[in-house]
């Protein structure tokens, strides 16, 4: 699933960032979106890690402790802070964009996994899941074939948005000069 993640989230990225520069005339770091397209996945390394050392750390993190809405608040304001401090970016636009890749990934498995995350967890414990498309091949270990397939149709599609978007305000103000009294 790891290949899966960075094509679905450079694609989101990408019509993201379109729709955010043509409404708001500003670009937006959408480059954050498709790296923190594994951030829930960081609890896989920390089962890993708490699970080999669990004599001194006497607890272990379970893979899905992190795909919860807390853990979506607690890593965007860390990595935000990190954005803002070390790369002098916006607080609240690196958190948009760090919980829109965190969000993705979430669908993602969402759709891949059955009863993989409890996003309400401690709140709520029901576990969520509903896998479209069966893993049962994989394309040079990136990721499961249909799935890199459609990721990959996907990406074409958000390229042909960013190309669109990128040429209405031109055919826009081509159009207003023509009706605007000389
Ligand atoms: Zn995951």
């Amino acid at each position: 699933m790891f290949g899966e993640h960075i094509l679905y989230s450079i694609a989101f990225a990408i019509i993201i960032g379109s729709i955010y520069e043509y409404v708001f005339n500003v670009t937006l770091p959408v480059w954050i979106i498709a790296a923190c397209a594994w951030l829930p996945d960081v609890d896989y390394i920390l089962q890993t890690i708490t699970s080999n050392f669990y004599y001194v750390t006497h607890f272990i993190l379970y893979h899905g402790d992190f795909h919860t809405i807390f853990g979506l608040i607690g890593l965007s304001c860390i990595i935000s802070y990190m954005l803002n401090k070390y790369k002098n970016i916006k607080f609240m636009t690196s958190f948009f964009c760090v919980s829109i890749g965190f969000i993705i990934h979430m669908f993602c498995d969402y759709f891949v996994y059955d009863m993989v995350f409890h996003p309400l967890y401690p709140l709520d414990c029901v576990i969520w899941g509903c896998p479209l498309i069966d893993e049962f091949g994989s394309f040079y270990g990136i990721g499961e074939f249909s799935i890199i397939t459609i990721g990959l149709i996907f990406i074409v599609f958000a390229l042909t948005i960013k190309i669109v978007l990128d040429n209405i305000p031109k055919l826009f103000l081509n159009k207003f000069y023509e009706i605007a009294p000389s």
